[in-house]
């Protein structure tokens, strides 16, 4: 058995009464909304929306690096498949909502933002029950980059618990539309806080590792890497791990993980649009191989990072 470090590295926040937070005030960034671009803090739906009454909702989000947008066709294509499945319409197409993203992006000044794309429900007029009555809403935003794993944690990797909550299974929610259900997932990250954890895995409906709150897992054994196959979000970033590992003639699946199998893995690592590939060195307090960042897990990192100024990868937003 290694050494519990859970406790040894996490921070409690401090108490609430002495978070001097204002609740009104926002990131720094620029939204579309209703035809408009404005600031973040005027970005606001009507309570009425079944986005938010039902998280009747699909959204997509990509990052920009160093001024340049990383993968967008990939998360338009998720995104406007998701649109479909959910039997949404924006009077946008693929090249609208690209500019309009731009545009966010470039009126942010932001060189590295995390920008979001999403449709909801809407509302009708009528307070109609029905879905068809509801008029869609587009929206975007860009606001500055952020990351799971902060850069301490990136440096040393971050200590998970495996919650024993379930995720949402695919035949209720196609995982392949990106969606707001995340109630399960904000579960899991109570468990993990509770057990001094700094993020969440959770399980499948068949007890294999699923996914994390905003984020997907591989695991490295014997030098061939695996990942979730099923229940979870089809990551962009996940892809990408496949296309660098095809690449690197490095073996990579998609099959059943389980929780056993993930702790004794030689590596772990999550990967997100926010954060990118992210070194994981404990579960459930203890660490995983010999508690560092492993070697594998180190050499996608920086191939992940080198093909953001790639052209075929990557596009530049014009900021003036
Ligand atoms: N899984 C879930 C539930 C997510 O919400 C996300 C991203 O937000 C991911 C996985 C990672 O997907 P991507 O790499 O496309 O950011």
């Amino acid at each position: 058995m290694g050494r519990n470090i859970a406790t040894e590295q996490t921070m409690p926040l401090p108490p609430l009464s002495e978070r001097h937070v204002d609740p009104h005030s926002y990131p720094d960034g620029v939204a579309f909304f209703d035809g408009q671009y404005l600031p973040m803090s005027q970005a606001k739906i009507s309570v009425l929306d079944w986005g938010f009454l039902h998280s009747d909702a699909t959204y997509d989000t990509v990052h920009v690096w160093d001024g340049r947008f990383f993968r967008l066709d990939l998360h338009l294509d998720r995104f406007f498949g998701g649109l479909q499945k959910l039997r949404m319409a924006i009077p946008l197409d693929r090249d609208g909502v690209a500019e309009i993203l731009h545009n966010c992006v470039a009126l942010s000044g932001h060189r590295a933002a995390y920008v979001e794309m999403l449709c909801t429900r809407g509302a009708s007029p009528t307070f109609s029950r029905d879905p068809r009555q509801a008029i869609n809403r587009f929206m975007a935003f860009a606001v500055p980059f952020g990351s799971v794993a902060n850069a301490e944690q990136l440096r040393r990797g971050l200590n998970v618990a495996v919650s024993d909550k379930v995720r949402i299974p695919p035949a209720s929610i196609d995982p392949s539309i990106k969606n707001y259900h995340w109630l399960d997932l904000v579960r899991g990250l109570y468990d993990a806080y509770d057990r001094g954890a700094e993020t969440a895995l959770i399980l499948d409906f068949n007890g294999n590792v699923a996914e994390g709150p905003g984020f997907n897992v591989f695991c490295v054994k014997d030098g061939k890497l695996s990942t979730p196959a099923i229940g979870v979000l089809p990551g962009i970033t996940r892809r990408t791990v496949f296309d660098l590992c095809s690449e690197a003639g490095l073996s990579a699946t998609a099959a059943d993980v389980s929780v056993a199998a993930l702790k004794a893995a030689d590596e772990v690592f999550i990967t997100s649009t926010a954060g990118g590939i992210m070194p994981v060195t404990v579960i459930d307090g203890i660490p995983v191989a010999d508690g560092k960042v492993g070697a594998i897990t180190s050499r996608l990192m920086a191939l992940y990072w080198q093909r953001h100024e790639d052209p075929a990868w990557s596009s530049p937003v014009s900021y003036t």
